[in-house]
């Protein structure tokens, strides 16, 4: 690693080094004015892009390699919510000072998460500025096999893949009250630093799930954008929410209500899907190594109404987090 601060150019090639992943179809990589990829014949390009900016998506001391991590994860989470599988990424980056340690840092958080994708980084962009990260991901996906947010239908189950609400509880934690979460805090804030994109799960839910989302702004928010896009309203239920074992032990009923369905980031997937077919769909969800709960089923209304355990319905503060509101 270079001691003294390095340019520009050392940033990039010291990221390169540490994101090295080989694939056939990438014909040319970092180092020229533009890469050159080769879609596979016969599949669609899948594309998505998410910035995170300090302060505004992660905390400002979050560590660098966290920072790597959940940059590349919030963008294939997105590609999982299509049912694509990923292939590529760039990575524009803008940072306040050439840090070749937090730079490697970064860099091996971003590797560890491609290298489980088999995905390569493929080029980007570095800049001086105020911390800010926006990776562009690529997938493939054959036609006609992608999941809209615009097919749900009145009577489709709703269904969220893992559990809900750790990461607000995370971020909850890193506040003055931390106290307040005993031990449960470690394993909350592990998930709002390093989420896991379904991206498995997504593929599982081509041709079988009338419409996806992922969660990155909260369940009510979210899973209002597939009610707007279909035209369908949702009713869920309060108590068939998935918590963690990490969020039951630390937080009681009124604050895990509040996480579970306004708090962003955990990154799971919201489905709905006909009720034939379902529980084969989550046997095989569970056999994927991330299950799935039903929490409501889609009527013929519009919006997202909550019910409580004796079916009265929950009045919600603002639906969850909006940048501009
Ligand atoms: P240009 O000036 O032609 O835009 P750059 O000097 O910005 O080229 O980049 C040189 C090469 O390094 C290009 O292939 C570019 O895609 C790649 N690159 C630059 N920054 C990054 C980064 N943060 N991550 C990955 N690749 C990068
Ligand atoms: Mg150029």
């Amino acid at each position: 690693m270079n001691v003294d601060p390095p340019n520009e150019f050392g940033l990039i090639d010291l990221i390169r080094e540490r994101c090295t992943i080989e694939r056939e179809d990438v014909k040319l990589g970092i180092g020229d004015d533009a890469a050159l990829l080769a879609v596979p014949s016969g599949q669609w390009l899948a594309v998505s892009t998410d910035t995170l900016v300090a302060g505004v998506h992660f905390p400002e001391h979050t560590s660098a390699g966290d920072i790597g991590w959940k940059a590349l994860a919030v963008n294939l989470s997105d590609l999982a919510a299509m049912g694509a599988t990923p292939a590529w990424a760039t990575l524009a980056l803008t940072l306040p000072r050439a840090d070749a340690a937090w730079a490697t840092a970064f860099a091996d958080g971003f590797a560890a998460l491609a290298r489980e994708f088999k995905l390569a980084l493929v080029g980007g962009d570095t800049t001086r500025g105020p911390l800010t990260i926006t990776v562009t991901v690529h997938g493939f996906i054959p036609p006609g096999a992608a999941v809209f947010r615009r097919g749900a239908r009145p009577g489709d189950g709703i269904y969220v893949t893992g559990t809900l609400g750790d990461a607000a509880a995370g971020l909850f934690c890193l506040g003055e009250r931390a106290h307040a979460a005993g031990g449960a805090a470690e394993r909350l804030i592990e998930r709002l630093n390093r989420p896991t994109p379904r991206v498995a799960q997504g593929l599982l839910l081509r041709g079988r799930a009338n419409a996806c989302i992922d969660v990155s702004d909260g369940l009510v928010a979210d899973l209002g954008h597939i009610c707007a896009a279909s035209s369908v309203g949702a009713q869920i239920e309060l108590a068939s929410l998935p918590a963690s074992s990490a969020l039951l032990a630390a937080f009681d009923i009124s604050m895990r209500a509040r996480f579970q369905l306004q708090g962003g980031d955990d990154y799971e997937l919201c489905f709905t899907a006909p009720e034939d077919g379902a529980s084969m769909l989550l046997e095989d969800l569970a056999r994927s190594g991330c299950g799935a709960t039903r929490i409501g089923r889609l009527t013929a209304g519009t919006g997202v109404c909550v019910l409580d355990a004796s079916g009265r319905q929950i009045e919600l503060e603002r639906g969850g987090w909006e940048h501009f509101a």
